[in-house]
């Protein structure tokens, strides 16, 4: 992931971290098939977010 990405998607976690929302909601692996993760879609910390 480019730098720029990767500090958009930092920016969006802390903006939804601000907010107490999920992150899954605008993760673009908000889908069982993409996603490792069984904490999906109620997920406030994870390392593979992007948005979408
Ligand atoms: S990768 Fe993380 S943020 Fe994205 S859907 Fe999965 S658990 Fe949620």
């Amino acid at each position: 992931m480019n730098f720029w990405k990767q500090l958009k998607n930092n920016v969006l976690k802390l903006m939804i971290k601000l907010d107490n929302g999920f992150l899954c909601d605008t993760c673009r692996f908000n889908h069982q098939s993409d996603c490792p993760h069984p904490e999906r879609p109620n997920r406030k910390e994870c390392k593979d977010y992007e948005h979408k």
